[in-house]
């Protein structure tokens, strides 16, 4: 039997697990510390104030595949040499394929001034909902707000022209 583990419980890694266990004859095991999972593509509908933040929320035990090993814990460290890698706990997983689905870090101090300005309520974003990693749901929410009270204002909506998330998604 194949042992194949998989960091991460966003759509990347529990697609992968339930393909893989389709193949059968393989034991997957999956790292995530979190308890929820969020449908990411709705939350373009909740900033424009159309579909409720709530519901694109899912316990992470009811999206998790029959037949996975589910470990709550947050890999910290990778030792490919011997096949492993270290949760923070301290655990440590052997494997003969790891696959890596930790998902991206959404970062807005890299832009001077844009935390700041995301802060103020002035500027504001759908990619920041809530997970362990991307930030607070305030802030995805917030936006509701903001297009709701400045409906006479000037808005300027922003594409980047370089590889993002999803660019049907913007600002
Ligand atoms: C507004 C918006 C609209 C979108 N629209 C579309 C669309 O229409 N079509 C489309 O195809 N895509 C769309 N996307 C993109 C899509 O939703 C994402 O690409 C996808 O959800 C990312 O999944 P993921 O598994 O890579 O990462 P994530 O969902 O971010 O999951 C990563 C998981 O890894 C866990 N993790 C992180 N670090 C560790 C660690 N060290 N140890 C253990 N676990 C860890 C996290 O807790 C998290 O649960 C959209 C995204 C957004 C934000």
């Amino acid at each position: 039997m194949t042992h194949i583990l998989i960091i991460g419980g966003g759509t990347g890694g529990i697609m992968t697990a339930a393909q893989l266990l389709k193949k059968g004859n393989v034991k997957v095991m999956l790292l995530e510390p979190a308890e929820f999972h969020y449908y990411q593509p709705a939350w373009t509908l909740v900033g424009s104030n159309t579909y409720n933040f709530e519901k694109t929320k899912r316990t992470m035990a009811s999206v998790m595949p029959d037949g996975v090993n589910w470990i709550k814990e947050f890999a910290d460290k990778f030792d490919p040499a011997n096949n492993s890698v270290i949760t923070t706990a301290g655990t440590e997983i052997n494997y003969d394929y790891l696959v890596v689905s930790p998902g991206i870090k959404i970062d807005p101090s890299l832009v001077e001034g844009l935390s700041e300005a995301m802060d103020k309520g002035v500027v504001c974003s759908n990619y920041t909902g809530s997970s362990t990693h991307l930030g607070s749901p305030k802030k995805l929410q917030r936006r509701h707000g903001f297009i709701h009270t400045t409906r006479n204002t000037n808005k300027m909506w922003w594409r980047s022209s370089k590889n993002h998330v999803f660019g049907g998604g913007t600002l």
